[in-house]
Protein backbone atom coordinates (compact mmCIF):
# COMPACT_ATOMS: atom_id res chain seq x y z
CA UNK A 1 0.00 0.00 0.00
CA UNK A 2 1.24 3.52 -0.57
CA UNK A 3 2.09 5.55 2.06
CA UNK A 4 -0.23 8.85 2.19
CA UNK A 5 2.48 11.80 1.97
CA UNK A 6 0.58 13.82 4.93
CA UNK A 7 2.80 11.37 7.46
CA UNK A 8 5.85 11.82 5.88
CA UNK A 9 8.29 13.17 8.52
CA UNK A 10 11.37 14.75 7.40
CA UNK A 11 14.47 14.05 9.10
CA UNK A 12 15.57 16.49 11.93
CA UNK A 13 18.66 17.35 10.48
CA UNK A 14 17.45 18.25 7.35
CA UNK A 15 14.94 20.99 8.76
CA UNK A 16 15.65 24.71 8.63
CA UNK A 17 15.72 26.45 12.60
CA UNK A 18 13.11 28.72 12.01
CA UNK A 19 10.49 27.28 9.16
CA UNK A 20 8.52 30.39 8.63
CA UNK A 21 8.86 31.26 4.94
CA UNK A 22 6.04 34.05 4.46
CA UNK A 23 5.75 36.86 2.46
CA UNK A 24 3.79 38.67 4.76
CA UNK A 25 3.52 38.78 7.43
CA UNK A 26 6.44 37.32 7.72
CA UNK A 27 9.18 35.92 10.37
CA UNK A 28 9.62 37.97 13.72
CA UNK A 29 13.06 37.11 15.12
CA UNK A 30 12.66 36.07 18.78
CA UNK A 31 15.30 39.04 19.86
CA UNK A 32 12.11 41.89 19.25
CA UNK A 33 9.61 39.26 20.63
CA UNK A 34 12.50 38.88 23.82
CA UNK A 35 12.56 43.09 23.95
CA UNK A 36 8.68 43.29 24.00
CA UNK A 37 8.39 41.24 26.73
CA UNK A 38 11.47 42.27 28.32
CA UNK A 39 10.99 44.72 31.47
CA UNK A 40 11.38 47.87 29.44
CA UNK A 41 9.04 46.72 26.34
CA UNK A 42 6.77 45.54 29.23
CA UNK A 43 6.65 48.84 30.46
CA UNK A 44 5.45 51.00 27.62
CA UNK A 45 2.35 48.13 26.93
CA UNK A 46 -0.76 49.69 28.30
CA UNK A 47 0.96 53.45 28.52
CA UNK A 48 -0.18 55.94 27.01
CA UNK A 49 0.61 56.93 23.44
CA UNK A 50 0.77 60.84 24.11
CA UNK A 51 3.39 60.66 27.07
CA UNK A 52 7.24 60.56 26.88
CA UNK A 53 7.97 56.68 26.86
CA UNK A 54 6.41 56.24 24.12
CA UNK A 55 6.60 59.14 22.24
CA UNK A 56 10.40 58.43 22.63
CA UNK A 57 9.53 54.91 21.15
CA UNK A 58 8.34 56.95 18.02
CA UNK A 59 11.30 59.00 17.60
CA UNK A 60 13.26 55.85 17.66
CA UNK A 61 11.85 54.46 14.98
CA UNK A 62 11.51 57.81 12.83
CA UNK A 63 14.98 58.22 13.57
CA UNK A 64 16.05 54.29 12.90
CA UNK A 65 14.22 54.75 9.33
CA UNK A 66 15.96 57.60 8.29
CA UNK A 67 19.65 56.52 9.11
CA UNK A 68 18.49 52.81 7.75
CA UNK A 69 17.39 54.86 4.39
CA UNK A 70 20.07 58.01 4.38
CA UNK A 71 17.48 60.19 4.14
CA UNK A 72 18.12 63.63 2.97
CA UNK A 73 17.75 66.09 6.83
CA UNK A 74 15.00 67.40 4.59
CA UNK A 75 13.13 64.49 4.05
CA UNK A 76 10.98 63.22 7.13
CA UNK A 77 9.45 60.34 8.28
CA UNK A 78 5.58 60.29 9.25
CA UNK A 79 3.64 57.35 10.27
CA UNK A 80 -0.05 56.24 10.97
CA UNK A 81 -2.39 53.64 11.25
CA UNK A 82 -3.94 51.18 9.05
CA UNK A 83 -1.19 49.90 6.80
CA UNK A 84 -0.30 50.43 3.59
CA UNK A 85 -3.76 49.68 2.28
CA UNK A 86 -4.73 53.00 4.00
CA UNK A 87 -2.21 54.60 2.30
CA UNK A 88 -3.73 54.06 -1.04
CA UNK A 89 -6.35 56.10 -0.13
CA UNK A 90 -4.72 58.46 1.80
CA UNK A 91 -2.62 59.39 -1.13
CA UNK A 92 -5.26 59.68 -3.26
CA UNK A 93 -6.77 62.59 -0.55
CA UNK A 94 -3.55 64.02 0.16
CA UNK A 95 -0.87 63.57 -2.68
CA UNK A 96 -2.73 62.94 -5.93
CA UNK A 97 -3.52 66.32 -6.87
CA UNK A 98 -6.08 65.62 -10.26
CA UNK A 99 -4.62 62.27 -11.66
CA UNK A 100 -2.31 60.06 -11.06
CA UNK A 101 -0.38 57.43 -13.69
CA UNK A 102 0.40 53.79 -12.47
CA UNK A 103 2.53 51.03 -13.04
CA UNK A 104 0.41 47.91 -12.57
CA UNK A 105 1.90 44.24 -13.37
CA UNK A 106 0.21 42.30 -10.40
CA UNK A 107 -2.18 42.70 -7.59
CA UNK A 108 -0.96 44.98 -5.12
CA UNK A 109 -0.38 47.89 -7.70
CA UNK A 110 -3.34 47.03 -9.26
CA UNK A 111 -5.21 47.96 -5.54
CA UNK A 112 -3.76 51.45 -5.21
CA UNK A 113 -4.65 51.83 -9.37
CA UNK A 114 -7.90 51.37 -7.90
CA UNK A 115 -8.46 53.14 -4.91
CA UNK A 116 -6.77 56.66 -7.04
CA UNK A 117 -10.61 56.03 -8.99
CA UNK A 118 -11.57 58.59 -5.92
CA UNK A 119 -14.73 60.79 -7.50
CA UNK A 120 -12.59 64.02 -6.49
CA UNK A 121 -10.08 62.85 -9.33
CA UNK A 122 -9.67 62.00 -12.87
CA UNK A 123 -9.45 58.12 -13.78
CA UNK A 124 -6.30 57.07 -13.00
CA UNK A 125 -3.46 56.18 -16.12
CA UNK A 126 -2.47 52.91 -16.31
CA UNK A 127 0.45 51.02 -17.70
CA UNK A 128 -0.37 47.28 -17.32
CA UNK A 129 1.83 44.21 -17.85
CA UNK A 130 1.15 40.63 -17.25
CA UNK A 131 1.94 39.20 -14.21
CA UNK A 132 5.77 37.59 -13.65
CA UNK A 133 6.83 40.91 -16.31
CA UNK A 134 6.90 45.04 -15.26
CA UNK A 135 4.75 47.94 -16.10
CA UNK A 136 7.26 50.96 -17.03
CA UNK A 137 6.34 54.62 -17.03
CA UNK A 138 8.52 56.51 -18.94
CA UNK A 139 6.42 55.69 -22.10
CA UNK A 140 3.72 57.25 -20.29
CA UNK A 141 5.80 60.44 -18.72
CA UNK A 142 6.50 60.83 -22.51
CA UNK A 143 3.08 60.24 -23.86
CA UNK A 144 0.28 62.78 -24.94
CA UNK A 145 -1.43 62.43 -21.76
CA UNK A 146 1.53 63.05 -19.56
CA UNK A 147 0.57 66.70 -18.87
CA UNK A 148 -2.78 65.97 -16.80
CA UNK A 149 -0.66 63.36 -15.03
CA UNK A 150 0.54 64.86 -11.21
CA UNK A 151 1.53 61.72 -9.33
CA UNK A 152 3.36 58.48 -10.66
CA UNK A 153 3.06 55.36 -9.01
CA UNK A 154 5.55 52.25 -8.56
CA UNK A 155 5.55 49.29 -6.67
CA UNK A 156 9.32 48.59 -5.77
CA UNK A 157 8.28 44.77 -5.21
CA UNK A 158 5.21 43.26 -6.66
CA UNK A 159 4.76 40.78 -3.72
CA UNK A 160 2.33 39.18 -5.43
CA UNK A 161 4.34 37.90 -8.29
CA UNK A 162 7.37 38.48 -6.93
CA UNK A 163 8.63 41.17 -9.92
CA UNK A 164 11.36 43.85 -8.34
CA UNK A 165 11.76 47.86 -9.67
CA UNK A 166 14.14 50.06 -9.18
CA UNK A 167 13.01 53.33 -7.32
CA UNK A 168 13.36 55.94 -9.89
CA UNK A 169 11.33 58.68 -11.29
CA UNK A 170 9.94 58.30 -14.93
CA UNK A 171 12.22 59.81 -17.02
CA UNK A 172 11.40 62.26 -20.31
CA UNK A 173 12.82 61.77 -23.53
CA UNK A 174 15.69 64.24 -22.42
CA UNK A 175 16.49 62.20 -19.56
CA UNK A 176 14.89 65.11 -16.81
CA UNK A 177 12.45 63.29 -14.80
CA UNK A 178 8.91 63.96 -15.33
CA UNK A 179 7.18 66.05 -13.37
CA UNK A 180 5.18 64.97 -10.26
CA UNK A 181 5.50 63.49 -7.48
CA UNK A 182 6.77 60.04 -7.38
CA UNK A 183 4.79 57.49 -5.22
CA UNK A 184 6.48 54.23 -4.13
CA UNK A 185 4.81 50.65 -2.39
CA UNK A 186 7.73 49.50 -0.52
CA UNK A 187 6.14 47.04 1.53
CA UNK A 188 8.12 44.40 0.78
CA UNK A 189 10.94 46.04 -0.41
CA UNK A 190 11.60 48.34 2.35
CA UNK A 191 14.77 47.05 4.62
CA UNK A 192 15.45 44.56 1.72
CA UNK A 193 15.99 46.55 -1.35
CA UNK A 194 18.43 49.60 -1.62
CA UNK A 195 17.23 52.89 -3.05
CA UNK A 196 17.85 56.64 -3.76
CA UNK A 197 15.59 58.44 -1.93
CA UNK A 198 16.52 61.37 -4.13
CA UNK A 199 14.11 59.40 -6.85
CA UNK A 200 10.92 59.04 -4.36
CA UNK A 201 8.77 61.20 -2.94
CA UNK A 202 7.01 58.99 -0.87
CA UNK A 203 8.15 55.56 -0.35
CA UNK A 204 6.10 53.48 2.36
CA UNK A 205 5.78 50.62 3.62
CA UNK A 206 3.49 48.70 6.42
CA UNK A 207 6.00 47.04 8.54
CA UNK A 208 4.53 43.12 8.83
CA UNK A 209 6.71 42.06 5.46
CA UNK A 210 10.17 43.30 4.43
CA UNK A 211 10.46 44.90 8.26
CA UNK A 212 9.14 41.79 9.82
CA UNK A 213 7.36 43.30 12.55
CA UNK A 214 3.69 43.45 12.52
CA UNK A 215 0.82 44.81 10.45
CA UNK A 216 -1.20 47.85 11.00
CA UNK A 217 1.16 50.69 10.66
CA UNK A 218 2.01 52.53 7.76
CA UNK A 219 5.26 54.45 7.27
CA UNK A 220 6.45 56.90 4.92
CA UNK A 221 9.81 58.61 3.38
CA UNK A 222 8.41 62.09 2.27
CA UNK A 223 10.04 64.43 0.22
CA UNK A 224 9.64 68.26 1.00
CA UNK A 225 7.37 68.73 -2.66
CA UNK A 226 5.68 65.38 -0.80
CA UNK A 227 4.54 67.38 2.15
CA UNK A 228 4.30 70.87 0.44
CA UNK A 229 2.05 69.15 -1.77
CA UNK A 230 -0.08 67.03 1.16
CA UNK A 231 -0.13 70.65 3.03
CA UNK A 232 -1.92 72.48 0.36
CA UNK A 233 -4.17 69.74 -0.88
CA UNK A 234 -5.19 69.90 2.66
CA UNK A 235 -6.33 73.62 2.47
CA UNK A 236 -8.18 73.00 -0.84
CA UNK A 237 -10.02 69.96 -0.58
CA UNK A 238 -12.25 68.00 2.12
CA UNK A 239 -9.57 65.16 3.43
CA UNK A 240 -10.91 62.97 5.76
CA UNK A 241 -8.55 63.21 9.12
CA UNK A 242 -7.44 59.45 8.66
CA UNK A 243 -6.66 60.18 4.95
CA UNK A 244 -5.12 63.60 5.81
CA UNK A 245 -1.28 63.04 5.24
CA UNK A 246 -0.85 66.59 6.51
CA UNK A 247 -2.42 65.98 9.84
CA UNK A 248 -0.15 62.39 10.04
CA UNK A 249 3.06 64.70 9.70
CA UNK A 250 1.75 67.11 12.12
CA UNK A 251 1.31 64.63 14.64
CA UNK A 252 4.68 62.87 13.58
CA UNK A 253 6.68 65.54 14.31
CA UNK A 254 5.66 65.06 17.90
CA UNK A 255 6.24 61.91 17.20
CA UNK A 256 2.77 60.90 17.89
CA UNK A 257 -0.01 59.31 15.65
CA UNK A 258 -3.44 60.93 15.01
CA UNK A 259 -4.88 57.99 16.59
CA UNK A 260 -4.23 55.20 18.89
CA UNK A 261 -1.25 53.00 17.44
CA UNK A 262 -0.43 49.89 18.65
CA UNK A 263 2.85 49.86 20.81
CA UNK A 264 3.68 46.24 20.25
CA UNK A 265 3.81 46.91 16.27
CA UNK A 266 6.27 49.89 17.38
CA UNK A 267 8.54 48.20 19.38
CA UNK A 268 9.09 44.75 17.04
CA UNK A 269 9.55 47.81 14.41
CA UNK A 270 11.90 49.78 15.81
CA UNK A 271 13.71 46.65 17.36
CA UNK A 272 14.45 45.58 13.89
CA UNK A 273 15.15 48.65 11.94
CA UNK A 274 17.93 48.77 14.90
CA UNK A 275 18.86 45.78 14.42
CA UNK A 276 19.18 46.25 10.74
CA UNK A 277 20.83 49.64 11.24
CA UNK A 278 23.50 48.11 13.77
CA UNK A 279 23.89 44.40 11.02
CA UNK A 280 25.40 46.82 8.30
CA UNK A 281 22.26 49.00 7.28
CA UNK A 282 20.78 48.40 4.38
CA UNK A 283 24.08 47.49 1.88
CA UNK A 284 24.38 44.26 4.29
CA UNK A 285 20.31 43.77 4.28
CA UNK A 286 20.76 44.27 0.67
CA UNK A 287 23.27 41.62 0.31
CA UNK A 288 21.85 38.93 2.78
CA UNK A 289 18.48 39.22 0.63
CA UNK A 290 20.39 38.94 -2.47
CA UNK A 291 22.38 35.90 -1.49
CA UNK A 292 18.95 33.95 0.23
CA UNK A 293 17.13 34.87 -3.32
CA UNK A 294 19.93 33.87 -5.10
CA UNK A 295 20.06 30.25 -3.42
CA UNK A 296 16.45 30.09 -4.30
CA UNK A 297 16.90 30.85 -7.84
CA UNK A 298 19.82 28.63 -8.47
CA UNK A 299 17.92 25.37 -6.96
CA UNK A 300 14.71 26.06 -8.95
CA UNK A 301 16.99 26.04 -12.22
CA UNK A 302 19.00 23.26 -10.95
CA UNK A 303 15.55 21.17 -10.62
CA UNK A 304 14.03 19.57 -14.10
CA UNK A 305 10.67 19.96 -12.03
CA UNK A 306 11.39 23.53 -10.79
CA UNK A 307 11.80 27.22 -12.39
CA UNK A 308 11.73 30.60 -11.28
CA UNK A 309 8.03 32.20 -12.51
CA UNK A 310 10.21 35.29 -13.14
CA UNK A 311 11.26 34.69 -16.39
CA UNK A 312 13.86 37.72 -16.87
CA UNK A 313 16.28 37.10 -13.94
CA UNK A 314 16.95 41.43 -13.96
CA UNK A 315 13.69 42.03 -12.66
CA UNK A 316 13.53 39.01 -10.18
CA UNK A 317 12.89 40.22 -6.73
CA UNK A 318 15.60 39.85 -4.05
CA UNK A 319 12.95 39.88 -1.34
CA UNK A 320 9.73 37.67 -2.56
CA UNK A 321 10.85 34.44 -4.73
CA UNK A 322 8.22 33.21 -6.85
CA UNK A 323 8.69 29.40 -8.27
CA UNK A 324 6.80 27.78 -10.64
CA UNK A 325 6.60 23.40 -10.25
CA UNK A 326 6.41 20.84 -12.94
CA UNK A 327 2.82 19.89 -13.13
CA UNK A 328 3.52 16.11 -12.03
CA UNK A 329 3.69 18.12 -9.24
CA UNK A 330 0.99 18.53 -6.75
CA UNK A 331 2.14 21.93 -5.13
CA UNK A 332 -0.59 21.95 -2.00
CA UNK A 333 0.34 18.85 -1.21
CA UNK A 334 3.92 19.44 -1.21
CA UNK A 335 3.10 22.49 1.26
CA UNK A 336 0.46 21.02 3.47
CA UNK A 337 3.92 17.74 4.24
CA UNK A 338 5.63 21.24 4.50
CA UNK A 339 3.24 22.48 6.96
CA UNK A 340 3.13 19.64 9.04
CA UNK A 341 6.69 19.47 9.09
CA UNK A 342 6.71 23.14 10.69
CA UNK A 343 7.88 24.76 7.40
CA UNK A 344 4.78 27.65 7.07
CA UNK A 345 3.76 30.06 4.03
CA UNK A 346 4.73 29.17 1.20
CA UNK A 347 1.45 29.86 -0.57
CA UNK A 348 1.69 31.78 -3.85
CA UNK A 349 -0.30 34.84 -3.86
CA UNK A 350 -3.79 33.25 -3.77
CA UNK A 351 -5.44 34.82 -7.29
CA UNK A 352 -2.38 34.04 -9.27
CA UNK A 353 -3.12 30.15 -8.65
CA UNK A 354 -0.04 28.57 -9.17
CA UNK A 355 1.22 25.30 -9.42
CA UNK A 356 4.50 26.66 -7.30
CA UNK A 357 5.70 27.82 -4.02
CA UNK A 358 6.45 31.68 -3.31
CA UNK A 359 9.17 32.13 -0.33
CA UNK A 360 9.99 35.47 1.44
CA UNK A 361 13.48 36.13 1.81
CA UNK A 362 13.78 38.71 3.91
CA UNK A 363 16.51 40.04 5.92
CA UNK A 364 15.09 38.03 9.04
CA UNK A 365 15.34 34.70 7.27
CA UNK A 366 18.65 33.22 7.88
CA UNK A 367 20.32 32.29 4.50
CA UNK A 368 21.28 28.71 5.58
CA UNK A 369 17.26 28.17 6.42
CA UNK A 370 17.10 28.95 2.75
CA UNK A 371 19.26 25.88 1.92
CA UNK A 372 17.58 23.73 4.37
CA UNK A 373 14.17 24.61 3.03
CA UNK A 374 15.47 23.49 -0.58
CA UNK A 375 16.83 20.29 1.05
CA UNK A 376 13.67 19.84 2.68
CA UNK A 377 11.94 20.48 -1.03
CA UNK A 378 13.95 17.98 -2.52
CA UNK A 379 13.47 14.97 0.44
CA UNK A 380 9.67 15.31 -0.25
CA UNK A 381 8.98 15.80 -3.67
CA UNK A 382 11.45 12.63 -3.85
CA UNK A 383 8.64 11.28 -1.86
CA UNK A 384 5.44 12.11 -3.43
C1 LIG B 1 0.93 43.51 1.67
C2 LIG B 1 1.07 44.64 0.73
C3 LIG B 1 0.24 45.76 0.81
C4 LIG B 1 -0.87 45.85 1.82
O1 LIG B 1 -0.34 45.96 3.11
P1 LIG B 1 -1.34 46.00 4.36
O2 LIG B 1 -0.43 46.21 5.52
O3 LIG B 1 -2.04 44.67 4.39
O4 LIG B 1 -2.27 47.12 4.13
C5 LIG B 1 0.45 46.78 -0.07
N1 LIG B 1 1.41 46.72 -1.01
C6 LIG B 1 2.24 45.66 -1.12
C7 LIG B 1 3.30 45.67 -2.16
C8 LIG B 1 2.10 44.59 -0.25
O5 LIG B 1 2.91 43.54 -0.36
Amino acid sequence: MPIDPRTLRIPRDLLPEDGRFGSGPSRVRDAQVDALASRAGRGLLGTSHRQAPVRALVGRLRSGVATLFALPSEYEVALGVGGSTLFWDLAAYSLVERRSAHAVHGDFSAKFAQAARAPHLSPPLLVEAPAGSRAELDGAARGADASSVDAWALVQNETSTGVAAPVRRPRLASGAPAAGLTIVDATSAAGCLTWDPLEADAYYFSPQKGIGADGGLWIAALSPAAIERAERLAGERFVPATLSLAAAVRESRKDQTLNTPAIATLLLAAEQIDWLNASGGMSWAAARCADSSGRLYAWAESRPWASPFVEDPTIRSKSVVTIDLDATIDAALLREVLRANGIVDLDPYRSLKRNGLRVGTFPSVEPDDVSALTACVDWVVERL
